[in-house]
């Protein structure tokens, strides 16, 4: 039998999640069958895919820099990701506020649909703000503080710390380069190796994969609020997926143009991973699969793909700042403000600054959503406005962020002559 390409059998286990999520909200019982029954399989997935994010950021970066001979090269290469990242953020923070302006979302919002929804979900959003809080009570300099770990074991036990942990394999792979070829060899082989181990393993996870999404996707559905509140919000959720899409061909245009790449090729190489992306809400938990169709389906080499797949995870979420965008903007309109050209441009640097800030977890977008509403003095309390549809929104945005990075990576390998033409099938 022929066997069916990884991106339609993970469909397949999707779309059999959703039906199979359906049936069982139908009857009493099912909900706490597929809670008790199928959840832990899905969690047990996304665990395994997180076991291995770290080990293959260490390895691999550790890799990608000592391979690269001269720490020029470095520096060459993070100036150009980070301002290809930056440049990415703004589009999409301008892409989500010329369509929110345009559609106006918030407007048909009915004064009695806005109380529902914000004594409904007043403490969810109570409890985001609190989380917000504590970020902005840090002082500027935090984030940059909070760069650099005191102690790497302890930073490699907390997957939050993904940016320390990219700190110090970078600083370890720069001390590798500066020593000599025969002490550095045996410490190269070694990750060298260590490396191949985790290829291997993310290969084994994904056998597994379409089970996975399968049972991820049923236990969110038996969870998810009552279709009623979709209603309510369902202008905004068109405008952000509109906004979200605009992205996505924007990314598609982007290796058309600069990398020479078909959109079909792009689309079908990183296909699995905007998959995973979406039955997870987590950019952190896509990446090993990410790094893996990027290096092996679409030919950026190893060095790029290790260096600007892992920051971009953390830093680059430019679907959590269109979302911010489209978000702030929604509740504000809701609450019958108008925002001046001025309070708008303020959005896209907070926007920026936001998603850079958040988390690659689920809902963290929301949190930083929090600064960005009140820096443009929009009312907190209009969280509660959109907290029912968060999660399925979420999905679609870390869908985009991770397309983001793995665009941007072709686009650095492709100016740092590092793209193997397509990778004329190594797999
Ligand atoms: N879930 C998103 C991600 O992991 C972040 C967000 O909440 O927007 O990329």
């Amino acid at each position: 039998m022929k066997k069916i390409p990884l991106h339609w059998s993970i469909l397949l286990g999707m779309i059999l999640g959703v039906l199979v999520g359906i049936i069982f909200t139908t009857f009493e019982a099912g909900p706490k069958i597929i809670s008790h029954w199928v959840k832990p399989f899905g969690t047990i997935f996304i665990n395994a895919l997180k076991l291995i994010a770290m080990p293959l950021i260490l390895g691999s970066l550790i890799k990608g820099v000592s391979d690269l001979k001269d720490i020029s090269k470095l520096s060459q290469m993070g100036g150009r990701t980070i301002g290809i990242y930056i440049i990415t953020t703004v589009v999409a923070v301008m892409i989500g506020l010329v369509m929110v302006n345009a559609i106006k979302p918030g407007v048909s919002i009915s004064e009695e649909t806005r109380q529902d929804l914000i004594t409904a979900y007043q403490s969810d959003a109570e409890e985001k703000q609190a989380i917000a809080q504590q970020q902005k009570d840090a002082g500027p300099l935090q984030a940059l503080v909070d760069l650099v770990p005191n102690n790497i074991f302890k930073a490699t036990t907390e997957n939050g710390n993904m940016l320390q942990v990219i700190f110090f394999a970078l600083f370890f792979g720069v001390g590798l380069i500066l020593i000599p070829a025969e002490k550095s060899k045996p410490v190269k082989d070694f990750f060298d190796g260590f490396n191949e181990v985790i290829l291997r393993l993310i290969d084994l996870i994904m056998l597994v994969a379409p089970y996975g999404v399968f049972a991820l996707l049923a236990a969110l559905i038996v969870e998810s609020p009552s279709l009623d509140l979709f209603r309510a919000l369902g202008m905004y959720a068109m405008t952000l997926v509109i906004g979200l899409a605009v992205m996505g061909i924007f990314y598609l245009l982007l290796v058309r143009l600069f990398v020479k790449l078909k959109p079909k090729k792009f689309i079908e190489g990183i296909a699995p991973a905007q998959l995973l992306a979406f039955s997870t809400s987590s950019s952190a938990a896509t990446l090993p699969v990410t790094m893996e169709r990027v290096e092996e389906h679409l030919g950026v080499d190893e060095e790029v793909a290790s260096f600007v797949l892992p920051i971009g995870a953390t830093i680059n979420m430019d679907g959590t700042s269109l979302y911010q965008a489209v978000a702030a903007v929604f509740i504000a309109q809701a609450f019958g403000m108008d925002l001046d050209a001025g309070t708008q441009l303020s959005i896209v640097m907070t926007a920026t600054l936001a998603s850079i800030g958040a988390a690659a977890v689920p809902g963290a977008g929301m949190v930083m959503l929090v600064i960005v509403l009140a820096q443009a003095g929009i009312p907190e309390a209009g969280l509660a406005l959109i907290f029912a549809i968060d999660r399925p929104l979420d999905m679609c945005r870390t869908v985009i962020n991770i397309t983001g990075d793995a665009s941007v990576s072709l686009l650095v390998a492709k100016f740092t002559g590092k793209l193997d033409k397509y990778s004329k099938g190594k797999k």
